[in-house]
């Protein structure tokens, strides 16, 4: 074994000190960040980001993403519409190509039904010379982890995300998936419940879960989380489906799993709701089957 003190030797070290590299095409002088800003407030910004904020000279994202973000001199926002996801990822590369410090930023985390896929689809399908830019991703803190801090720890146990956005898939898809997990007693958040364009899928989903969860099962709508209109809703499953056209698009729903339960508390606050580690049942036993 390797003596960890032992430095690693660069190819440098390794007698071909005089041998020079071939030249290759010249590296592109700019970069690309794809940076999450957390679901809200600036605390909720991990430094790392804040610095490759701090660093661009382009700013890239929807535009109430960017006026979280200070205007500062020298530095350009390109602020463009939620749904030109791709364009958007698209410009973001050509001017990181064109030389510029490039940070496209995405709320909660951006991996996650968010900017970075969308980058990667459009280097996919663009340049050649723009699988040498540097790309780097700073990640932030998801809707679901922020709901879930505030409600407790419903994620106790394993848990899975299903975005309810019909557009890039077929609602078919979304509702396998849904008896899937259902059926594997996982605790489920639902990303994007709800919207104008598609007022009923969250009801549609709940109504689902209620075939494999007891009607007393925690639901949880955590809306704008981190944010001054957040509000939180303990609901069970019975109450939720009832409740589905009060949620918004700012809204992350947890369903919990059959072991997910409320710890009450005196006075006028809402009780805890956490998803124990331990599980001793399987889930074809936990499921209640009324399909
Ligand atoms: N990349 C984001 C998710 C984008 S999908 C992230 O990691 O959080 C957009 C969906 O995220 C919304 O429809 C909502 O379901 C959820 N969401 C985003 N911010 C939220 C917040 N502050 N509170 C509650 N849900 C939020």
């Amino acid at each position: 074994m390797m003596d960890p003190g032992t430095p690693l030797r660069s190819s440098q070290d390794d007698g071909e000190e005089t041998a020079k590299p071939e030249p290759g095409p010249a590296a592109p002088a700019g970069s690309l960040t794809i940076v999450g800003l957390g679901p809200g407030p600036a605390q909720w910004l991990t430094p790392a980001a804040q610095a490759a904020i701090d660093a661009a000279s382009d700013l890239i994202g929807y535009g109430p993403y960017l006026d979280r973000i200070p205007a500062r001199d020298g530095q350009t926002k390109h602020a463009s519409d939620n749904r030109v996801e791709i364009d958007r990822a698209t410009h973001a590369l050509q001017l990181a190509a064109a030389g510029k410090t490039v940070a496209v930023v995405s709320g909660g985390d951006p991996g996650v039904f968010a900017m970075a896929a969308a980058v990667f689809e459009a280097l996919e399908a663009g340049e050649p010379a723009w699988l040498a830019l540097p790309i780097a991703i700073e990640p932030g803190v998801t809707a679901m982890l922020a709901a879930a801090a505030k409600a407790g720890a419903p994620l106790g146990g394993d848990f899975c995300a299903i975005s309810l956005s019909d557009n890039l898939k077929p609602w078919e898809v979304v509702t396998a998936r849904l008896e899937a997990v259902l059926a594997a007693d996982l605790v489920t958040c639902l990303y994007n419940p709800i919207s104008k364009a598609r007022p009923w899928q969250l009801r549609a989903a709940l109504e689902l879960a209620a075939r494999h969860r007891d009607a007393q099962t925690p639901v949880i709508f955590a809306r704008a989380v981190g944010r001054p209109d957040e509000a939180l809703r303990i609901l069970t499953l019975a109450e939720a489906i009832e409740a589905a056209a009060t949620a918004d698009m700012a809204t992350l729903v947890i369903i919990g799993a059959s072991s997910t339960r409320l710890i009450a508390r005196p006075g006028d606050v809402a009780p805890y709701v956490y998803t124990p580690r331990s599980v001793t049942r399987s889930p074809c036993a936990t499921s209640q089957g009324r399909t």
